[in-house]
């Protein structure tokens, strides 16, 4: 076999395979096409050293918003991917039935970066999110559409993978728990997986539980009291126990108000890891708490989560999720996506949705991706100018994430001979401009 891209020096982690060593990776034909020391190499083969960093399986992010434009909380997938050294995002309910086709040609297809995605029961998706208009879309029964999302579900059968509804106080309102009830009888019929959502009660963290098949996932799953899946005392709720043994995923979904550290140690001290971190990135926490999925699997880090585990949360087992069995995983044929992560030593400081601080000591930082068997270089193992790079560490110094980001790519501009020096902070306002969602 050939390989005509071959990154090398990297450390591999791959829990899919128990592996976690120092080894080449190779690609060919958008596939993974070789694991080991000494791959060979033919005059064609590309080589990228990624000596100092991790190499792991394509990282996926099982709770994203990413229908840009068409729905206000979306995220740009591409912006998104470069950010965060995501190759699958997984947008979960953006769009709904109504809407869902806009959401494939618009955004999926032409996008660099992989999006499958939650199908919302509602028939417009979350169309009602945003720092002004806040409406719960399952609040109205007259918008659950179970006949049209397994129709659609049905046209798109390879981008969706799943059904979403959300539930709670500020989701569903005085309808309850009845939407999940419409989204249950919906993938039922579809054959495909549901995840739902729970905020405040009611419905109870318990209530949600029950209706759960093994298969299905719980987003929000480590949120803040009230509907905690951990008790006052510190304690995990048997119910939470018992969904576990059944399969049930237990995902994290940061986002603006779904992730508490006090949660997250409760349940981590009873052994109680999550099955699945994700960002839950949209327009309104991009820019904090959540950020990122990086951001997110740093807080886990730093919590004491194993290194591992925390790289299984965001590669083998959200594949599982999705029922994508060729991602997730560096094994010989699977899809030929990467991810270029690397450990950072420092102070860090990490918020929760609650406002509570962690200073952490450790930060997992994003530099690159293969997707598709396709290198991508995104961020400092790029930075070969000293102006960029003291732009770049000046802005995150500041913590202005959106110019840390702009920096970053004029750095990498400047690096690649595409500017001159002169030219930093033009090339920096030029990438904030179309960027900007918010601050
Ligand atoms: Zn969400």
């Amino acid at each position: 076999m050939s390989h005509e891209l071959i990154l090398t020096g990297g450390r591999v982690i791959d829990p899919s395979q128990s592996l976690d060593a120092v080894t080449e990776v190779g690609f060919a034909k958008g596939k993974v096409s070789g694991i080991g020391t000494n791959l060979k190499r033919d005059p064609q083969t590309k080589i990228q050293d990624v000596k100092g960093f991790i190499v792991t399986p394509g990282l996926i992010d099982l709770h994203t918003h990413v229908y840009w434009g068409g729905t206000s909380l979306g995220v740009d997938p591409d912006f998104y991917a470069r950010k965060s050294s995501v190759t699958t995002s997984v947008d979960t309910g953006s769009a709904g039935p109504g809407n869902f086709p806009g959401f494939a040609k618009h955004v999926i297809a032409p996008s660099r970066q992989r999006i499958y995605a939650y199908l919302h029961i509602s028939h417009a998706g979350i169309y009602g999110f945003s720092r002004d208009v806040h409406v719960g879309e399952s609040e109205d029964m007259r918008l659950m559409d179970p006949r049209g999302a397994v129709k659609v579900a049905a046209e798109y059968p390879d981008e969706i993978i799943g059904i979403k509804v959300r539930v709670g106080r500020h989701a569903s309102g005085d309808q309850g728990i009845a939407p999940l009830d419409v989204a249950l009888d919906a993938a039922n019929e579809a054959g495909i997986p549901l995840m739902a959502h729970i905020d405040e009660p009611p419905p109870t963290y318990e209530d949600v539980l029950a209706k759960l098949r093994p298969g299905d996932v719980l987003t929000h799953a480590f949120r803040p009291f009230p509907n905690a899946p951990a008790t006052a005392q510190g304690t995990i709720k048997p119910a939470v126990l018992a969904a576990r043994k059944r399969g049930v995923l237990f995902d994290i979904g940061h986002g603006m108000g779904s992730f508490a550290f006090k949660t997250a140690r409760a349940m981590l001290a009873n052994g109680f890891e999550p099955d699945t971190i994700s960002s839950d990135v949209h327009a309104l926490c991009i820019d904090g708490p959540a950020h990122d999925l990086v951001t997110t699997l740093s807080k886990f880090l730093c919590l004491g989560m194993d290194l591992n585990a925390i790289i299984r949360s965001a590669t083998e087992t959200p594949a599982r999720a999705i029922r994508r069995h060729d991602l997730g995983t560096l094994k010989v044929g699977a899809a030929g996506d990467a991810s270029l992560i690397r450990i950072d030593d420092g102070d860090f400081d990490y918020v929760d949705v609650t406002g509570e601080h962690l200073a952490g000591k450790k930060r997992i930082s994003a530099h690159g991706m293969v997707i598709r068997g396709e290198w991508w270089a995104i961020g400092l193992s790029q930075m070969q100018t000293d102006a960029g790079r003291k732009a770049y560490e000046l802005a995150v110094a500041h913590g202005w994430n959106a110019h840390s980001y702009a920096a970053k790519m004029a750095a990498q501009a400047l690096a690649a001979g595409e500017a001159e020096e002169h030219a930093f902070w033009e090339i920096v306002e030029a990438n904030l401009k179309p960027r900007v969602i918010s601050n």
